[in-house]
């Protein structure tokens, strides 16, 4: 077997083990360089992918190698470099604490990032500030590499995941960290919301031109929530223009979005295609410790001393979104600064009641069918029409699937709140989204987002 070959088959055996982003982002440009006496050497486009590689799945690529090839004893990495060296691989382990640490001042003279209706940063999104768990590691690691080289390691960064997970801490912690670093760099911050209305707005006053070139030479692009881009064409016509320019000038591109690119309806291929090339990162929801330890790190922030029961109380109540997370300690803290009393256990549950009775209410079969319509761009009398059409095959049978798991209703039940299906495909479709869920990140991915919106519709 040849090495090509081999590393196929050993990416294929990687790939249904890993998730897609994961996989898309560490071993894409790898390959075998060599395989001598047992000894194979990896060779990994930049420093950065050697490390994970090492550090993260070296055990699973091992594993892998050897069942294609039993021979195989030892596995080592070398960078292939297509690029000359960058200042982040020279500098190797240590980057990470450098970005984390709030040493040097911010100083932002030298910036010229007054450009048309451009946000501006929120100073406290910054990677000091940013909790790490095994939930954004990933992300956070890729933010931090192109906070450090823009332009050269990942272009553009991919950030997608759920409402409330930190894509727009960790966007512009990037913005931050390169204005503390470089002056003279140009940076600009837009929701696709807002470029879509600078667009409109220079169309209505004939000044287009003004608009094409007002973006076009920042060296920074920050796009918030592009997953607004859907649908509206001339956006994303101009969008992808600017992108262009952009990258072509060496600039850096950081956007962001509720979901991975081939889930967002209603965009261009050629748009799709420019954000699957770059590095897709994912956020998920952090577990009860790194909830715990956000709550931990923002107390500190706000000068208030909590009890490891407060904490644990409050962590436990709030899963899927870290600003309700975080509105929940503002209201604790409120509360305590009123009463003239320090937070504990009772006056805690004592003021979260309401909020948390409220997270708890179920959704109903009809909000559910809302919430799938809403998401996948159709209506509900698509869902619950006889039609087999594909657009509406796969919201239908979530919508049952998230029936059975969020209502524990019955498939006859179900089958009636879906316009009269028999009971047996209802339970077919549960089963195969059931499936589903365990291998396509993008679907699992869209699922939680439906999930999250029933709860807060
Ligand atoms: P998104 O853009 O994904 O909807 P945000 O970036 O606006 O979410 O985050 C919501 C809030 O939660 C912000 O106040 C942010 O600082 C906080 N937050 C999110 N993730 C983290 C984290 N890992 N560590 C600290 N704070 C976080
Ligand atoms: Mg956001």
């Amino acid at each position: 077997m040849k090495n090509e070959e081999l590393w196929r088959v050993v990416l294929g055996e990687l790939e249904v083990t890993l998730s897609r982003a994961s996989f898309s982002t560490w071993f894409r440009s790898t390959s075998i360089l060599t395989l001598e006496n047992g000894k194979a050497v990896i060779g990994v486009p930049n420093a950065f992918t050697k490390e994970w590689l090492q550090n993260k799945y070296h055990d699973a690529i091992v594993q892998a190698l050897r069942k294609a090839l039993p021979l195989v004893s030892e596995v080592a990495y070398e960078i292939v470099s297509r690029h000359p060296p960058l200042a982040a691989e020279e500098h190797g382990e240590d980057q990470s604490e450098e970005v984390g640490g709030e040493k040097s001042s911010p100083t932002h003279e030298g910036m010229t990032s007054s450009r048309g209706g451009v946000l501006s940063l929120n100073p406290r999104y910054t990677f000091a500030r940013f909790v790490v768990g095994s939930n954004n590691e990933l992300a956070r690691a890729a933010a931090v590499a192109v906070a450090t080289t823009p332009g050269v390691a990942y272009n553009p960064l991919f950030i997608y995941g759920g409402v409330g997970l930190g894509k727009t801490h960790l966007m512009q912690a990037i913005g931050n960290e390169i204005l503390k670093r470089s002056s003279g760099k140009t940076l600009t911050y837009i929701t696709s919301e807002r470029f879509t209305s600078e667009l409109v707005e220079a169309i209505r006053t004939q000044q287009t031109n003004g608009f094409k070139n007002r973006y076009r030479t920042t060296d920074l692009f920050l796009v918030d929530d592009i997953q607004f881009f859907s649908g509206k064409e001339r956006s994303q016509e101009e969008f992808f223009h600017t992108f262009n320019a952009i990258q072509q000038n060496g600039g850096q591109i950081v956007i962001t979005a509720d979901r991975p690119p081939r889930a967002i309806p209603m965009i261009e291929d050629r748009l799709r295609s420019r954000f699957e090339g770059g590095m897709l990162v994912d956020i998920q929801p952090p577990d009860l410790e790194t909830r715990m330890a956000i709550i931990r790190s923002k107390a500190i922030e706000k000068h208030v001393t909590l009890e490891e029961a407060v904490i644990h109380f409050i962590a436990s109540h709030f899963t899927t979104n870290i600003r309700e997370l975080e509105g929940a300690l503002n209201r604790i803290i409120a509360h305590s600064e009123l009463s003239n009393t320090p937070p504990t256990l009772t006056s805690v549950e004592e003021s979260l009641e309401g909020v948390i009775a409220a997270s708890h209410t179920r959704p109903s079969a009809r909000r559910i069918l809302e919430a799938v319509a809403r998401f996948y761009d159709v209506t509900t009398e698509d869902l619950t029409s006889p039609s087999r059409r594909k657009e509406f095959v796969v919201p239908r049978q979530i919508a049952a699937f998230l029936m059975r798991e969020e209502l524990k209703a019955s498939y006859p039940s179900i089958g009636n709140e879906l316009g009269g299906r028999d009971h047996t495909t209802v339970m077919h479709a549960c089963n195969k989204i059931d499936g589903l869920t365990k291998r396509d990140d993008a679907l699992r991915q869209s699922i939680t987002l439906i999930r999250e919106r029933l709860y807060t519709m």
